[in-house]
């Protein structure tokens, strides 16, 4: 057996927010448990903070071999346990490096080094250490942020007028030279970052430069996906890319270690920096196989209070049972600081009794519930493939960052999903509700869940492609000293 010493050592450090949190901690687990890696996760102080208060110490107190460190991230220190300004951290995460450096250094000897901050990486590559990027969210949305670098060469982004970004515009923009994306694919499809005017545009700058990071710099490319799913853009993509490698999904794989899966040490190892409430399941319990419609919009996504209110209706209206989930930082008040919503006492008087409103729910058990018949989502790629993975198809309802990509690839492409339009009109809501839960497009989409969750099951099966995939990062780059 390898003593503590032999054991090689993975430092993970992910981008400090939820949706890339809890996948690393996932493999984490995974390298910790079945291939005996000494680990050490990194958090920033506020995320540390967060899960203090949101579990108690036995979150971060680590298990032989797998212990945690906390860093600042370079932002003025906030008490409110609320989701952090994205841009702001998306700009702060250089100042990370010279801490990284110091906590580097001061740990036993590194075997690699798994983030996906580009000053990470970079750090990582100066100290002679191997960086691996692990990316969190979809292969298609990745190649798509691959491009922007060629639709500013082109002139295409910065957009030239504010009006490009609402007269169809972007409807109308087909760019059919992506390899490995359909040749229909449309400037609506692709990432939000590219939606600005500002040669200046500070989070566009961050992406480019992360972009030409993940090109270039790490050892190999984690994605968090499978081979099935996202297959043409992962072939094309292993022609511009250090080795890549797809793992996934994530929790399906954990699910077959059952050190990890049940042990209570590492089922106190939390990521999930809000608390969950359970009751939602208890709610669900006696309720007709596929009669209630989930509701979430991930971590970070806020909603106007109009949108809000438009949501409402078209859940009441549709006369379906709903959970919910409104988190307390929920609506985006446009005054800075956002704020609990606030539901029109006539639409809780409706639903009454149809309806479960919770801050945070265990999102997998409520998907995997056999009451769930339809995922109303942001498409955050966490929550895709959690829905894929329960089979469980999706009303898709993106609005920033990757979610764009992963809507159209859902809608399209995997069809699974059915889009609603972004400014959420109760109408609309309600027909798209109906159609998912009893319409003849939604038993086609159910079906196609069910096969995407058997290619899901079969691709995490001890020896399936996620397995060999990740056999194969571990003996080709992660242990292999530089
Ligand atoms: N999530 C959860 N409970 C909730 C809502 C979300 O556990 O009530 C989890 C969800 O299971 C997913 C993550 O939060 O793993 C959200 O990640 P995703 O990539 O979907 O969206 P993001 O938050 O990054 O926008």
């Amino acid at each position: 057996m390898a003593t503590a010493e032999q054991r090689p050592h993975a430092v993970f450090f992910p981008f400090p927010a939820q949706g890339h949190i809890k996948p690393a901690l996932q493999l984490a687990k995974l390298l910790h448990h079945c291939h005996g890696f000494q680990v050490t996760f990194v958090h920033t102080e506020h995320n540390r903070r967060r899960l203090l208060r949101s579990h108690g110490h036995a979150a971060l107190a680590g298990i032989p071999g797998f212990q945690y460190a906390a860093l600042p991230d370079g932002l003025p220190p906030s008490e409110v346990d609320a989701s952090q300004d994205m841009r702001a951290l998306l700009c702060s995460m250089e100042t990370l490096i010279p801490h990284f450096r110091r906590l580097v250094s001061d740990l036993p000897p590194v075997a690699c080094v798994i983030s996906d901050i580009e000053h990470i990486l970079y750090a990582a590559k100066e100290m002679g250490l191997p960086g691996v990027t692990l990316w969190t969210t979809s292969a298609c949305s990745f190649m798509a942020c691959q491009q922007c670098q060629p639709l500013v060469d082109m002139g295409i982004v910065p957009f030239k007028e504010p009006e490009q970004l609402r007269n169809g515009y972007l409807d109308d923009t087909v760019l059919d030279w992506v390899p490995g994306m359909p040749k229909d694919i449309r400037l609506r499809d692709f990432p939000s970052f590219i939606r600005t005017t500002d040669s200046d545009d500070a989070v566009l700058k961050v992406l480019l430069r992360s972009m030409a990071c993940h090109r270039t710099t790490p050892s190999a490319v984690i994605f968090h996906t499978f081979d099935e799913l996202e297959q043409e853009v992962i072939a094309a993509m292993s022609t511009i890319l250090p080795p890549i490698y797809a793992v996934g999904p994530l929790p399906l794989l954990l699910s077959h270690v059952p050190a990890a899966a049940g042990s209570a040490a590492t089922d106190k190892m939390e990521s999930n920096l809000s608390r969950e409430n359970n009751t939602c399941l208890e709610w669900l319990e006696g309720k007709r196989p596929g009669s209630v419609v989930y509701v979430s919009f991930g971590s970070i996504t806020t909603l106007t209070n109009e949108q809000l209110v438009e949501l409402a209706w078209g859940l009441a209206n549709s006369k379906k049972e709903f959970i919910w989930v409104i988190r307390d930082d929920q609506v985006n008040t446009g005054a800075g600081d956002p704020a609990a919503a606030v539901l029109p006492s006539e639409f809780l008087e409706e639903t009454k009794g149809r309806s479960h409103v919770t801050s945070w729910c265990p999102q997998e058990a409520v998907l995997r519930h056999d009451a769930v018949g339809a995922f109303l989502t942001h498409c955050g790629w966490n929550s895709v493939l959690e829905s894929i993975s329960a089979g469980v198809p999706m009303l898709c309802c993106p609005s920033a960052a990757d979610q764009y990509t992963n809507r159209r690839y859902l809608c399209s492409e995997w069809r699974v999903g059915l889009e609603i339009s972004a400014n959420v009109e109760r109408d609309e809501v309600r027909a798209a509700v109906v159609e998912i839960m009893e319409g003849d497009k939604g038993k086609e989409m159910k079906r196609m869940a069910m096969e995407w969750k058997e290619k899901a099951t079969v691709a995490a099966l001890p020896g399936g492609p996620s397995w060999v995939n990740l056999e194969k990062v571990v003996n080709e780059v992660l242990t292999v000293s530089p």
